[in-house]
């Protein structure tokens, strides 16, 4: 296939890679990251996706995926497919695919998850939205940029489905976090809570594969300092999602608006911006019932 992809930063430059070892024409495009030598470089969007059978983006947010798909949609060939991958706000995700269902083009929106590890090694976790008959022409390229794609339903149900997941993803692990604090401070050690916890009730994907204490369970992001991995800042901008989402749908999210609150706390005021997310350990430890 020949492929346009727009945003070549951390995530996009791997995933672009991984579609030309599998011998894919991709063509790159970004306004400021170097595009890497094996894609064709394109100088202007219209150079990238004018003569593309899909166009993919990933981007950092809803408002540059509006900017980049309003210029992208109106040069692009009809009959193809505007594929984005980037994480954005519900609302725009929908307005993108009407904008490109109007000029005859057919829309996806598939958010990931696996981070940058899994860009490279082609294991990411792809949630789509859109029509079947696209999903079914761009399940080729989900097939080798990760391990597994799911069709959530119409337009806007990848990113209520990214959402949803790093909503329960940002709750459990804060709730994971404060019971180590509570543990230590009952004497409990971390590898006997781990032990309990891991194969009982408790027990969660924080728990369990991504364990925020160091030196206990599988090794995480805290085994290496708190290096990320998934960044504080990348949960809060998801956690800031589901708030907007909920606040349009008018639903009741009470623990996810407080994790919101949380990392927004860690990641702006106590120094948690470029740490990985499950540092919030460390926020807990010194902190006591009262403060
Ligand atoms: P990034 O900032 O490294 O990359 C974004 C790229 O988009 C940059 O290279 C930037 O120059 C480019 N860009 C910005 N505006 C542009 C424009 N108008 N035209 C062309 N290019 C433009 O971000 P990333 O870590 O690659 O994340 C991309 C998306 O993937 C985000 O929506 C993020 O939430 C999501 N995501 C990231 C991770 C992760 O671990 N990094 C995991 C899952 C999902």
């Amino acid at each position: 296939m020949k492929i346009g992809f727009i945003g070549l930063g951390n995530m996009g430059a791997p995933m672009a890679l991984n579609l030309v070892s599998a011998s894919h024409q991709v063509t790159g495009y970004d306004i400021t990251t170097k595009i890497p030598n094996e894609l064709n470089k394109a100088n202007s969007i219209m150079e990238c996706v004018s003569d593309a059978d899909i166009v993919i983006t990933m981007l950092p947010n809803g408002e540059i995926l509006k900017t980049v798909a309003d210029e992208a949609i109106n040069m692009m060939k009809k009959n193809t497919i505007f594929l984005d991958c980037s994480t954005v706000d519900v609302e725009s995700s929908r307005n993108v695919a009407k904008l490109a269902n109007n000029a005859g083009i057919g829309a996806l929106d598939a958010p990931v998850s696996g981070g940058i590890s899994g860009a490279a090694a082609g294991t990411l976790t792809f949630m789509v939205g859109g029509e079947e008959k696209h999903f079914k022409l761009a399940k080729e390229l989900f097939d080798i940029m990760g391990q597994k794609a799911v069709l959530c339903g119409p337009s806007g149900s990848g990113q209520s489905a990214k959402i949803c997941n790093n909503m329960i993803l940002g709750a459990t692990m804060i709730a994971t976090c404060e019971a180590f604090a509570l543990a230590d401070k009952l004497n409990l050690s971390r590898e006997k809570m781990y032990d309990v916890v891991s194969t009982s009730s408790g027990y969660s994907w924080s728990m369990n594969s991504y364990c925020p204490a160091p030196g206990v369970g599988p090794k995480s992001p805290s085994d290496n300092d708190y290096i990320p991995g998934f960044s504080s800042t990348l949960m809060l901008k998801d956690l800031l999602l589901s708030q907007q989402a909920a606040e349009l749908v008018d639903a009741d999210t009470p623990i996810g608006s407080k994790a919101t609150e949380l990392y927004k706390q860690f990641v702006e005021n106590e120094d948690g911006a470029d740490k990985d997310f499950s540092a919030m350990l460390k926020r807990f430890e010194s902190r006591g019932y009262k403060s």
